[in-house]
């Protein structure tokens, strides 16, 4: 029977709720460059602050995409959960090039998938924790041979386990690129959640990817001026109009002290079920919005 993996074991999806399907709550790229400090996200007690407010607006479930050699921190997830009484899922697989550990290099493709499938089977580092959606990621306008070598591991290790992948498109761009070698590979679409689509500003790229079969994600959500979310929320309802509600997810990708209200940024995780879900409510209703924040993640994240 289908189910959904949590950092504190399984659940039914009907046990998911309100869920942003590509978050960071701990989080720090194993880069040592000081360009990358904004981006490090390390405090367990800021972070439960902040899961709190996400939770006094009704959220169920975050979906944990901090990937290896990203800061992943499985015992911290654990430990958020466990403190606010809400599901996390956490992660498997890579970002992109500009992120990789040496591993992704250096070891055969064989040997990765099967780093892979002991953590998906057994938890990460002798954690116990499970992973339960795995990542690949792709450079910006560009698919690196290591990328590509990388998407084959991801896409072996879903056709043996069922495992749903869930991508970075550098500001969105390859997103059909990246899907196509994904399914070419052995991996259905409907098994595919592209990330970062809407910065790409171009509803018909978005448009081609759900006819295609692909998930999409709008992850940006809240991160600049609200007349983009505006947009958002226009491109949306385009998609919406044509047919594709079942493919559409939300989040808002918030991995940087500025988009974390504890950390004195915005639009923090609240954002999407308060601020959002009114606007979108108001502009297209919430049957439409339940679906996306709810009943998608539900279908896409139980295996
Ligand atoms: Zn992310």
């Amino acid at each position: 029977m289908k189910s959904v993996t949590t950092v504190c074991g399984k659940i039914s999806g009907d046990e998911m709720g309100y869920t942003l399907s590509h978050e960071h709550l701990i989080v720090s790229p194993e880069i040592p460059d000081k360009k990358y400090d904004d981006y490090r996200l390390l405090d367990v007690d800021l972070m439960c602050a902040e899961v709190e407010k996400f939770k006094e607006k009704s959220g169920k479930t975050i979906v944990e995409m901090t990937p290896l050699n990203y800061g992943r921190d499985p015992l911290k997830y654990k430990e958020i959960a466990q403190r606010e009484d809400i599901n996390i899922i956490c992660c498997t697989g890579f970002h992109k090039e500009e992120f990789l550990p040496k591993s992704a290099f250096e070891l055969s493709e064989s040997d990765l998938i099967n780093m892979l499938l002991e953590e998906i089977n057994n938890g990460i580092d002798s954690t116990g924790i499970c992973p339960s959606v795995i990542k690949c990621g792709t450079s910006y306008n560009n698919i690196t041979d290591t990328e590509k070598k990388l998407i084959k591991v991801v896409a072996k290790v879903h056709t043996l386990t069922g495992i749903p992948v869930s991508t970075h498109c550098d500001k969105g761009t390859m997103m059909l690129e990246q899907g196509e070698f994904l399914v070419k590979n052995g991996v259905k679409s409907e098994n595919i959640l592209l990330g970062h689509t809407d910065i790409q500003k171009d509803v018909n790229i978005q448009l081609e990817a759900l006819r295609r079969g692909f998930n999409i994600l709008t992850d940006h959500v809240g991160r600049e001026l609200d007349d983009t979310d505006e947009e958002r929320i226009r491109r949306m309802e385009i998609m919406i109009r044509e047919g594709f509600v079942n493919q559409l997810f939300l989040s808002g990708d918030m991995g940087k002290k500025d988009y974390i209200t504890t950390y004195g940024g915005k639009p923090g995780l609240d954002y999407i079920l308060g601020i959002f879900k009114d606007k979108f409510v108001k502009e297209i209703g919430k049957e439409y919005f339940d679906k996306i924040t709810k009943d998608n993640p539900k279908r896409f994240f139980s295996f």
